[in-house]
């Protein structure tokens, strides 16, 4: 009797720890934007988890333990891709031993194959810094790249769970229309940013000019990834005493010294974009992430 007890009350926790989430599908998102995305678009029948929060640098995290079990879970990683995550989620998704989600199973999502690339390099010198051959993989900072990136991967869900499919596109159909609306209004918005001429840490905004028609005059990294040194940031000054930038920009996740050091030294104000889903109080979800970066910019523009 106090066995059999003994043995249901060990078992009760592990079969509640085993039950199955009402999910159909578990999504491991590299960055907050596509946890974001794939929310918008999964809704109840995805449980989403994220890799890196907007405060951490996207190009390198760690893969702790705790995050390769969720990659152990997953029946989907949806990442940037470009290189951005090289130096973290070939070994992360090694490391969790799930054949569903490596490199080229419809379980390994990567939202840059679908979004024209800027920066491609003509000639691959890796010596030039953190360069990406794919061309520069921040494609979030352009809304028009998440309705192409939306409609792929509507598609993917689609393919992993065709017993939700119709869910899945009524959900892309509905946000389609949405985010175009919203993409109109930012558009006109922001039409007094065009031709503003901008520095920024990183070269990480070259998809918002592409949008916008900011005009990038220099970047403080001397290569990307690589912190400013001294004499270079005395190189940065020369070039806007020739070329003047309006703003210098970063994002939530970068330390702020090089931009406040331009801001001391050349008075060009310094703005911070929260650059992904959370890295700013107003960038809640997607939608807010552009009314707050689009807000921003005008403010710093309205300056005299
Ligand atoms: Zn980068």
């Amino acid at each position: 009797m106090s066995r059999l007890f003994l043995t249901v009350a060990l078992a009760a926790p592990l079969t509640l720890l085993s039950l199955p989430s009402n999910a159909a599908l578990r999504v491991l998102a590299c960055e907050p934007e596509w946890g974001a995305l794939a929310q918008e678009l999964g809704g109840s029948l995805v449980e989403v988890s994220v890799a890196t929060s907007a405060l951490q640098d996207p190009h390198q995290i760690q893969a702790r333990p705790s995050l390769i079990a969720r990659a152990r879970n997953a029946d989907v990683v949806v990442c940037t891709g470009a290189e951005l995550e090289i130096g973290w989620l070939p070994v992360l998704l090694q490391q969790s031993g799930n054949a569903k989600v490596q490199a080229g199973q419809p379980g390994n999502f990567a939202a840059a194959d679908f979004v024209r690339k800027l920066d491609v390099p003509v000639q691959l010198d890796r010596s030039q810094g953190d360069v990406h051959a794919g061309g520069n993989p921040h494609i979030q900072t352009d809304p028009r790249n998440i309705a192409l990136v939306a409609v792929a991967l509507a598609a993917r869900l689609q393919q992993l769970d065709p017993a939700h499919a119709q869910e899945y596109a009524k959900a892309q159909a509905a946000f389609a229309q949405r985010w175009q609306q919203a993409v109109t209004r930012w558009t006109a918005q922001a039409a007094p940013l065009k031709g503003v001429t901008v520095a920024s840490q990183h070269k990480a905004f070259v998809y918002l000019y592409d949008w916008l028609g900011l005009k990038e005059v220099v970047v403080l990294e001397p290569k990307p990834g690589v912190e400013p040194t001294a004499s270079h940031l005395q190189t940065v000054l020369a070039k806007l005493k020739a070329t003047p930038a309006r703003m210098v920009l970063y994002a939530a996740y970068q330390d702020s010294r090089p931009s406040d050091w331009l801001t001391q030294n050349a008075g060009v104000p310094a703005v911070k974009l929260a650059f992904t889903v959370g890295g700013t109080d107003g960038a809640k979800d997607l939608f807010g992430l552009f009314d707050d970066t689009v807000a921003r910019l005008l403010a710093a523009a309205s300056k005299p």
